[in-house]
């Protein structure tokens, strides 16, 4: 409201004197115009201050209005950054903003007027929640992270402030909660602490102790295995100085080593005797920007094991160099009593002849029946001992060997023995051989003896003979197979022995070195010599000779 123009001074005396001048009458007048006077002077001085109020009334209202923006800001900030609830103070649920519905996956309506519990994961221990509930009913804030469970079972974490609201009394009467969602930190962190734990499971685990020292050789892990040599235990030697907790290590070669593998940076292996302790480790030492994980273990008994073996291998070894020794003497032996037994044998036949031829007319017939059985003794030693000459001679090392095409010197063979084949009639299948590394008389003296004694040893029906043979992962495994009078199992060994025999010279004429020499060749060829056999049915003869690539 404008207020009314003020009356001036001068213009009440002027009117005062105006009236003065007239009749006493008109005084009453007077004293009511200065009594308007005085009420329109404090209206004067009232209206001056009504003016004052007026603008600070504005600036208050302005002060006002931007404050409320300001509140208005701040809440539209909180809103949009955070998760917000609003409780009474027994925890039923006021208020939620958005982003609460969000994160719990409940919508406005089904929050307001629940206890705040509908969230609870139950994750959190009971003393943990009621150490909260203290808190704020105290009337003080609380900070924390607590883990929550959403309208779907899924779980999230939320950074939470909750924040009392007091009355006059200092009494909460709500709460609000502030809270910003940490899940996936949490679960970075949780899986940092699940492959922690893994780790230290499996490092328990196994059977070698870890330990890990620190830049300044301070223990900072051990595992169970390493507190076997560690008896402070585990809490006790955390932290400590490695040569604090083992001074006799110092000026060892553990010592050195360790020293070496934390100055280069590089993996160092360790096996030595720890003479104070009078145990053998085997230790791999890691190191890494943070110190050093050194892993050992107690090898004293497989060290004390290898010295033995050591010791029994150099004995062996010794003993497989006089086998050598005396095997080549033998051998030698046997080539030298074959070869010059021959000239005082032949001597012997050659005087029995003359001995038969020029006293023929003076023997009687028994003297001449005994001549004849010492002639073909001889004979017969001749033999054996000619035998024994081609057995010793079956010596050709491995560097001789070359590579064989076993298709022709199979055929080869057969045809060596085609009359005798024909004269038995034999049929003979042949597989198509393959290439092997060897010696090719030799082989072909395998054969060759194998095929005879098939044909030797028949049935009276006519022999079959098949030679084939089986492709193994490392060698080539061939047969040779009869379907003559077999052999009793008790003898598969003993016939490839030198001069053993299963039959009377008379019944079949042999010296019983035929797979003796079969045997030696295949040995010869790194390969196996066997038989499989039943009476009357057949014999299978296998060897085998390695694949080049394998051997040689
Ligand atoms: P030999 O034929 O001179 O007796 P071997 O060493 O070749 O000498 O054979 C040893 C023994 O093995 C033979 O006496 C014979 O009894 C038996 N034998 C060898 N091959 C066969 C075969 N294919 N079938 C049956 N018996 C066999």
């Amino acid at each position: 409201m404008k207020p009314t123009k003020p009356i001036k001074q001068e213009h009440i005396e002027d009117i005062s004197d105006q009236l003065n001048k007239r009749s006493v009458s008109q005084s009453f007048e007077i004293e009511q115009l200065r009594e308007a006077d005085k009420q329109n002077e404090a209206l004067i001085s009232m209206n001056e201050s009504l003016g004052v109020s007026n603008e600070q009334l504005k600036l208050a209202e302005i002060n006002f209005k931007k404050s409320l923006k300001e509140i208005s800001d701040y809440k539209y900030a909180l809103d949009e950054s955070s998760i917000i609830a609003i409780t009474d103070q027994a925890g039923i649920i006021k208020q939620v903003n958005d982003n609460f519905c969000k994160i719990s996956k409940y919508n406005e309506e089904e929050l307001i007027g629940r206890d705040h519990r509908i969230i609870s994961s139950g994750y959190h221990p009971k003393e943990f929640i009621r150490s909260l509930w203290i808190t704020i009913a105290n009337g003080k804030i609380w900070r924390g992270e607590l883990k929550n469970r959403a309208k779907d079972g899924t779980y999230y974490w939320v950074d939470t402030t909750i924040v009392p609201f007091l009355n006059e009394a200092g009494k909460p009467y709500q709460y609000m909660a502030v809270r910003a969602d940490v899940t996936r930190r949490k679960e970075a962190e949780q899986d940092v602490i699940k492959a922690y734990k893994e780790k230290e499971m499996v490092l328990n685990r196994i059977s070698d102790a870890v330990v890990s020292v620190d830049n300044n050789w301070c223990y900072t892990f051990l595992n169970d295995a390493a507190l076997a040599t560690h008896p402070l235990g585990r809490e006790q030697t955390l932290g400590k100085v490695i040569w604090e907790v083992h001074p006799e290590m110092k000026e060892t070669v553990f010592w050195d080593k360790y020293h070496e593998a934390m100055s280069t940076g590089k993996v160092v292996e360790i096996e030595d005797h720890f003479a104070p302790m009078d145990i053998w480790f085997s230790v791999k030492v890691y190191p890494s920007s943070d110190g050093l994980t050194i892993f050992y273990r107690n090898v004293t008994e497989s060290k004390k094991a290898e010295q033995q073996l050591s010791l029994l291998n150099t004995a062996l070894e010794g003993r497989a160099s006089e086998l050598a020794t005396s095997n080549h003497e033998l051998e030698r032996f046997a080539y030298v009593a074959s070869h010059d037994l021959q000239e005082p044998l032949r001597m012997v036949s050659g005087f029995l002849q003359l001995l038969e031829n020029k006293y023929n007319h003076q023997l009687d017939e028994t003297a001449k029946k005994y001549i004849n059985f010492a002639v073909e003794g001889a004979a017969r030693m001749r033999i054996l001992i000619l035998d024994l000459l081609e057995f010793s001679r079956i010596t050709t090392a491995k560097k001789d060997h070359t590579i064989i095409n076993l298709d022709e010197l199979v055929h080869k063979t057969l045809h060596i023995l085609q009359t005798r084949l024909d004269e038995s009639q034999a049929s003979v299948t042949v597989a198509n051989f393959p290439v092997v590394f060897g010696d090719e008389s030799q082989l072909m003296q395998l054969f060759q003896n194998l095929i005879s004694n098939a044909l030797k040893y028949r049935r009276d029906l006519k022999p079959m003979i098949e030679l084939g043979f089986a492709e193994k992962n490392d060698a080539w495994e061939f047969f040779v197979k009869d379907n003559g009078m077999g052999i009793d199992a008790i003898n598969f060994d003993k016939i490839f022995d030198i001069f053993q025999r299963l039959h009377s010279q008379s019944e079949y004429p042999g010296t019983g070195i035929g797979l003796a020499i079969c045997k030696k060749i295949v040995e010869l060829h790194q390969g196996k010599i066997w038989v499989e056999s039943s009476k009357e049915k057949g014999s299978t003869f296998y060897f085998t000779i390695p694949k080049f690539n394998n051997q040689y």
